[in-house]
């Protein structure tokens, strides 16, 4: 039970915070687009579990790459992996309740650079949740489909994600490594101190 209580310490804050802040950049996204920009719709009910098997495994590809450079097999990592990988998907909440939303305000450099400093400052104490969150969305963007407008709200200019998988998915495996090291370098000072 105390292990379960741990693990729930560990992930619950982040993955609420995280939550919060897709929805925030969401709507403030949804405010300063103009109406041409609003092309993000549902996808068809159908094809949603597929989309969901895709980000479980983006999420434990990146988590167990996380603990193969911490030398553990880190529960909580690779929780906080999945959850980050598949909480970027949220940000199409308001198109589920019909409102027209551009795509899509989580898959934008801005929600990536906002997410980086949030997480840091919150958790101060556990600085691989920032590189955790790096790699989670270069993964999850560089297995993802459709156009999209990664520098909004400067520009609302879609572009398709064809020639970014690849770097994007050798950075997140960087940051996928990094994220370990840190957690690995944490536990070896605590051991010595
Ligand atoms: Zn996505």
């Amino acid at each position: 039970m105390d292990g379960f209580n741990r693990w729930l310490r560990d992930v619950v804050p982040p993955i609420a915070l995280i939550l919060a802040l897709d929805l925030v950049i969401t709507v403030v996204l949804l405010g300063v687009s103009g109406a041409p920009a609003r092309i993000g719709g549902l996808r068809p009910l159908n094809t949603i579990p597929d989309k969901g098997l895709e980000l479980f495994l983006v999420g434990a590809g990146v988590g167990l790459t996380a603990c193969l450079a911490a030398r553990r097999l880190d529960v909580s990592l690779l929780t906080l992996a999945i959850a980050f990988v598949a909480l970027i998907d949220a940000d199409h909440l308001p198109s589920a309740f019909g409102i027209p939303q551009p795509i899509r305000p989580a898959h934008t450099f801005a929600f990536l650079a906002v997410e980086m400093v949030v997480l840091g400052v919150t958790f101060r104490k556990r600085p691989e949740l920032v590189f955790l969150a790096v790699a989670a969305w270069f993964g999850h963007v560089a297995g993802d489909q459709g156009v999209f407008a990664f520098f909004a709200p400067y520009s609302f200019a879609y572009s398709p994600l064809g020639p970014y998988r690849i770097p994007f998915a050798i950075i997140a495996a960087a940051f996928a490594l990094a994220t370990g090291y840190v957690v690995r370098r944490r536990a070896r000072r605590a051991l010595s101190s």
